[in-house]
């Protein structure tokens, strides 16, 4: 078997927070030898929090203001909603770039990546494919065939880890165990098949079971509430050692995630209700129809399995648009509000220059952002009166390039230390405390921001604990280690001082001028529209 010179595992939602005690513990052998042989670093994915930009960032180099990958949906340069796929990336990835250059990549289950691209060995789309059958999942064609024909029946995602945790589960799901077993068979089986110069897998578990099995206690090691996420992570550890048995001395390993992950903290559920109070936003029902459509979004989304939501918003492209809309701004009428705030406590302005209900004007931007950020410095947990935000930012400080447009207006730190249940405004003559709920009331876990990255291998200085990096550093230090001219509107550079002088001196940092924007392929037909809505209403999903 000839191996890549470059492996690249990502781990999505995975945090030091849990793999650094349970090292410790002896729990995750495989990890404790990677840090203590390899080099890592905190990834700072703030402000992109979301799977679908933060993978975007990583395997392209590039910020959403340049990609314009900023969500699971995308309003886009269309202004309408739709569910977001690789075609909406306007930046190439690493694995693009080395298959342009004539070198072979095998690429697997990176979200945000269908349909597939042709990169000269192997390529299995990830969770925004709408199922494994589609046209364009696999590059070549026929993977998936190939793969059964194996004996390994590849699973994309698993859609109901709720459902699990409703009848009780207390130890790791068998699906999710498979699911995750399989993908490392798969990889392996095609590695083989099609050899490799470099090659990327994610495992995207870490992120579904964290949603639900996340604790407000520490991670201690032998803590039954912990058990099923210290069951997965040992079952990652393994895959771990299983794929760098497969690596030889020649290879260079990164573990990467995408994003952390912490304790739902209710009050940034608090945001918008207070935004309510402060008169940022005018309270409204939603018209019927639009309550139904977001009644309907919200089943949807429970019962539908993930890669399909987004097949069920293509057929009914302005049913979803009015839904996505209301699920957002349900509680309040777009045309009467200036502000309302993102789930994860940034807060976005409703202007008149991106949006068709949009009311706040250029002229009032400035003033209006001042106020808000004065709103947001005066939180407060009630239990303890300790600050909740501990800085704010413009989009322009993380953002840049065409479609800045979307991104969030006022990027709010908040100090997760001090943050509760409860959220505390004192301001302008008011002291407003509000008891927020989750519109998810089973989640235990959502993102923060800290990841991690650990690289590995041949080159890396070993024993090196570095300070935090950005998302943007991988793209550019693969193209880099393979020989490839950097673009020179790339947001990160290559890790240079990562590696050994002898194998830094090898490879040599080429500056190229930048490419244009270039959207992907189109993706989908009539014909393949029918055949997914066949399927649906077999499993009555639709009428
Ligand atoms: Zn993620």
């Amino acid at each position: 078997m000839e191996l890549p010179r470059t492996l690249i595992i990502g781990i999505d939602g995975a945090t030091f927070d849990l793999v650094k005690p349970w090292a410790e513990a002896g729990l995750l052998p495989t990890f404790a030898h990677l840090l203590k042989h390899g080099a890592h670093a905190t990834l700072n994915s703030f402000p992109h929090l979301l799977s679908a930009p933060a993978w975007t960032n990583l395997v392209t180099g590039y910020n959403p203001g340049q990609h314009n990958i900023y969500n699971f949906l995308n309003m886009g340069r269309t202004n309408s909603w739709h569910p977001t796929t690789a075609r909406d990336r306007l930046k190439p990835t690493f694995w693009q770039l080395l298959a342009d250059a004539g070198q072979r990549v095998g690429v697997m289950n990176v979200p945000i990546t269908f349909p597939a691209d042709d990169t000269n060995a192997f390529m299995l789309s990830g969770m925004d494919a709408p199922d494994t059958e589609i046209r364009g999942f696999a590059r070549p064609a026929g993977l998936v065939q190939e793969l059964r024909a194996a004996g390994i029946d590849y699973i994309l995602d698993v859609p109901n880890v709720g459902q699990m945790v409703q009848s009780g589960v207390k130890t790791l799901p068998p699906v999710i165990r498979d699911m995750t077993v399989t993908r490392t068979r798969a990889f392996l089986h095609l590695l083989e098949k099609y050899p490799c110069d470099a090659a990327m897998v994610v495992y995207v578990a870490g992120d579904r079971l964290s949603h639900y099995f996340w604790n407000e206690s520490p991670p201690l090691p032998d803590a039954p509430e912990w058990k099923p996420l210290r069951d997965l992570f040992q079952l990652f550890d393994a895959q771990l050692a299983e794929l760098l048995a497969h690596a030889s001395s020649d290879t260079t390993v990164f573990i990467v995630s995408d994003h952390g992950f912490g304790p739902v903290k209710l009050a940034k559920y608090g945001l918008n209700d207070l935004l309510q109070r402060l008169g940022y936003q005018t309270a409204g029902k939603p018209h019927s129809g639009n309550r139904v459509l977001r009644d309907l979004l919200h089943v949807g989304r429970r019962i539908v399995p993930l890669g399909w939501q987004g097949r069920l918003a293509m057929m009914f492209p302005r049913a979803h648009a009015q839904a996505a809309r209301a699920d957002k701004l349900g509680k309040f009428q777009v045309s009467k509000t200036k502000a309302y705030a993102m789930f994860w406590g940034g807060v976005r302005l409703n202007t008149v220059e991106h949006s068709p209900d949009g009311i706040v004007t250029d002229a009032e931007y400035d003033a209006l952002w001042n106020e808000l950020a004065d709103v947001l410095y005066s939180l407060y947990n009630p239990e303890t009166g300790a600050p909740l935000v501990a800085d704010i930012y413009h989009a322009g400080d993380y953002f840049r390039g065409p479609w800045t447009r979307d991104a969030t207006d006022l990027l709010a730190v908040w100090d997760n230390r001090n943050v509760g249940h409860a959220l505390g405004y004192r301001g302008k003559g008011q002291n407003i405390v509000l008891h927020p709920s989750h519109p998810r009331a089973n989640w235990r876990g959502v993102h923060e921001a800290e990841g991690i990255f650990i690289a590995y291998g041949k080159g890396v200085r070993e024993g090196v604990a570095h300070p935090p990096i950005t998302h943007f550093e991988l793209a550019p230090t693969v193209l880099w280690m393979h020989d490839q001219p950097l673009s020179d509107d790339l947001d990160g550079h290559p890790l240079v001082d990562w590696f050994e002088p002898s194998f830094s001196a090898n490879h040599s940092v080429t500056p190229r001028a930048a490419s244009a924007y270039v959207p992907g392929a189109d993706i989908l037909n009539d014909a393949e529209n029918e055949r997914v809505e066949h399927r649906l209403r077999q499993m009555g999903y639709i009428e």
